[in-house]
């Protein structure tokens, strides 16, 4: 599955947009954070490989700004490696290498900031 970010503008946040492109491509999309408000809308998707760019291009097409990438960074010269971040993560996505040093799997995050609030040195900062 590969994540995609959707940024929904004021002018198109409250049209069904999602539910008319799963209708039409007949493609499972998996919701997992969504933030809408008056002023626009983000979304975090998920799809299946295959699909990424079919889905990609239907949802430029209906004018949302789509973009992939990481949800969150580890800044590695802040960390110091104490783990307190570690069993914050539900997915699995934050590990412990052979060097001791914590490592993140950019791929597996959904983006809950656990992470994020648990860090006492502000070592992982939010991307969007
Ligand atoms: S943001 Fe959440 S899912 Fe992503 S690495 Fe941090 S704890 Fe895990
Ligand atoms: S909590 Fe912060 S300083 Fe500690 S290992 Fe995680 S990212 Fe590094």
């Amino acid at each position: 599955m590969k994540k995609l970010i959707l940024n929904f503008g004021a002018q198109i946040v409250n049209e069904a947009i999602t539910a008319k492109i799963i209708l039409k491509h007949k493609v499972l999309i998996n919701i997992l954070r969504a933030n809408v408000q008056e002023e626009g809308g983000v979304f975090l998707i998920e799809v299946p490989d295959e699909h990424c760019e079919e889905i990609r291009a239907a949802f430029e097409s209906e004018g949302v700004k789509v973009e992939r990438g990481k949800l969150i960074e580890k800044q590695t010269p802040s960390c110091v490696n104490c783990c307190a971040c570690y069993s914050t993560c539900p997915v699995g996505a934050i590990s412990i290498d052979e060097e001791f040093e914590v490592q993140f799997d950019y791929e597996k995050c959904i983006g809950c900031l656990n992470c994020v609030d648990a860090c006492p040195f502000g070592a992982i900062v939010i991307q969007k």
